[in-house]
């Protein structure tokens, strides 16, 4: 698990004690791509990494910068692949209510 140290004290925090998680990833609607599946344009709230925390031990403010990052591999198994679309479909149901 990845944990938060206050910078003073080290009194470890959860992630979810510190960041919102609708800050932390922002959301995003009505996505416009072009032909290529390049992202041109959105609705929502972009992601915001940086937050501010008093600490409850020691009462120290420091900021916090998240660094997230994200890999991507091809999935082999075929039925997995089946339920992949599935999903991804529902989402699109979602997204125009
Ligand atoms: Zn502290």
């Amino acid at each position: 698990m990845r944990v938060i140290e206050c910078p003073h004290c080290k009194r470890q925090y959860t992630i979810q004690e510190i960041y919102m998680p609708n800050y932390l990833l922002g959301y995003a609607k009505d996505i416009v791509r072009n032909s290529d599946g390049v992202i041109e344009a959105f609705d929502g709230v972009e992601q915001d990494l940086h937050e501010q925390f008093t600490c409850e031990e020691c009462n120290t403010t420091f900021k916090v910068k998240a660094n997230i990052e994200f890999e991507t591999e091809i999935v082999e198994d075929e039925s997995f692949n089946d339920d992949y679309s599935t999903t991804i479909y529902k989402d699109r149901i979602k997204l125009e209510e």
